[in-house]
């Protein structure tokens, strides 16, 4: 029983247990996650007695929620009071955060049981969650193959039948990637619209958590419980949302769906093929089709990897040997923080944090940050212009299905790219979310990403309804 709304709603109403909910998920996860290698920690005993506190409240006539007795995957980069949270880097070793993310109150506060915690590449930096410092992810489809990532153990979690619903980050494509290499929903709301607090910065000003669910309807159920101002981030929307629950199933009738058309080309043609048929099956549902062009939407990518690593270089400064985690003894303070970072920091974060502190040094501010900051408003305004013509835009998700592992092992270009159609969305502030629609080459899944306006998530996610009906 994976549908989240049903648990949900046969917990409240008595006729299942939360209990029972639970060890459904443990064995799942017992049976198969040795394969998939999804969790960085289960949380069986937490889970047990958090399920009983959930039906002692429904015995007791007391309603624990929305979520009630829904287990859930947290990405490992989301602050759980007590509990180990490493971002799945070596330099977090035996850290535990003395607070719970405002994400994790939420969905305490909803009655959702928190199943574990979920690999990811380490700091989220990645597109394959081959980064992380405990191991790969497999992809639940096809263990030969990646399950994207940076979110990669979230959406396997949500995929293999762990948990009924996920969290992820999605910095530049880390929920929605993952998503649709793993065949689930996967959405990254308007920047602004969940609190950041207590998820462990990446890039700050692109960084936003959002759901993976099985459906496109359980996925609104969630976004409904974690989204909302909050005072702890500076950064949250000050509004209340409309609960998306209720749009779901308003279908796209005289919904303005924009097909870009000079959209950056490298999607594979099993890809692309999918894409044609989701227009198709928009416009059969009542929506009309118009052209709009982005023309800048290629220098998403290069603006990203100057922006994303510079902010990422200032916010790893942090650990430092003294404040979290690891720490390697050394002859002086210096030394001390340079082999602690030597030993703790993988490659890839490495690269980053170079990248990142190139681009913000003195002589190459201007040229670089500065300039990537021009590109950024860019791109915000063409899609500005484009969204007063179209209230959702259609691109694929990833320019191809789910890879084997190693394939864009040692060329950090290649696994950039995975990204070229999720980043914008990053950049602009924008919501978008990926929707299984089919599938490809060797029978994987194929997503779709509906893209739209700030605040636009009703529309967005009356064109992901739809596309998802129409493949029912
Ligand atoms: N793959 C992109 C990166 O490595 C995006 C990661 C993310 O969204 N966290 O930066």
């Amino acid at each position: 029983m994976a549908d989240a709304i049903e648990i949900a709603a046969r917990v409240r109403s008595g006729s299942v247990t939360a209990v029972d909910i639970v060890e459904q998920h443990l064995a799942a996860i017992a049976k198969r996650e040795p394969e998939i290698h999804a969790f960085n920690l289960v949380l069986a005993e937490q889970a047990r007695a958090r399920a009983h506190e959930v039906d002692a409240m429904v015995a007791a006539g007391r309603d624990p929620g929305p979520l009630a007795g829904v287990p859930i995957a947290l990405k490992d980069n989301m602050c759980t009071r007590g509990v180990p949270t490493t971002c799945s880097s070596k330099i977090l070793a035996g850290w535990k955060p003395p607070y719970d993310a405002t994400v994790v109150s939420k969905l305490a506060a909803a009655g959702a049981v928190v199943i574990g915690k979920t690999n990811l590449d380490e700091f989220a930096m990645g597109s394959s969650t081959e980064n992380s410092a405990f191991g790969p992810t497999r992809n639940p489809h096809d263990i030969t193959r990646v399950p994207g990532g940076s979110s990669g153990g979230s959406a396997a979690a949500v995929s293999a039948g762990f948990a009924s619903l996920g969290l992820g980050s999605d910095t530049g494509g880390s929920i929605r990637q993952p998503a649709a290499l793993c065949g689930v929903v996967g959405v990254k709301p308007t920047y602004g619209y969940v609190s950041r607090y207590g998820l462990i910065a990446f890039a700050s000003s692109l960084d936003q958590i959002g759901p993976f669910a099985n459906s496109v309807a359980d996925a609104a159920l969630l976004l409904d419980v974690i989204g909302g101002h909050d005072p702890m981030d500076s950064t949250s929307i000050p509004l209340t949302h409309p609960a998306l629950l209720d749009v779901v199933g308003q279908g796209a009738e005289g919904l303005r769906v924009g097909r870009i058309t000079d959209l950056p080309d490298g999607a594979d043609p099993d890809v692309t093929e999918r894409l044609e048929l989701a227009f198709d099956a928009l416009r059969a549902a009542g929506a009309t089709i118009v052209d709009v062009q982005v023309p800048a939407f290629e220098f998403g990518l290069t603006a990203y990897y100057l922006i994303g690593p510079a902010e990422a270089s200032s916010n790893l400064a942090r650990y430092d040997g003294v404040r979290y985690g690891l720490r390697v003894d050394a002859a002086d303070t210096n030394a001390m923080y340079g082999v602690t970072r030597a030993a703790g920091f993988g490659d890839e974060v490495k690269r980053r944090i170079m990248l990142g502190t190139y681009a913000l040094s003195a002589g190459y501010y201007d040229a670089y940050y500065g300039k990537a900051l021009k590109v950024r408003r860019l791109i915000h305004d063409e899609f500005e212009r484009a969204y007063q013509r179209a209230d959702v835009l259609l691109t694929p998700t990833s320019p191809s299905v789910a890879f084997p592992f190693g394939a864009k092992g040692d060329n950090p270009l290649a696994m950039y790219l995975c990204d070229v159609y999720t980043i914008p969305a990053n950049l602009t502030g924008h919501p978008g979310m990926s929707v299984p629609f089919g599938t490809g080459a060797a029978d994987l899944p194929v997503g779709v990403q509906v893209l739209a306006g700030t605040l636009c998530e009703p529309q967005m996610f009356r064109a992901a309804a739809a596309l998802e009906r129409a493949l029912s």
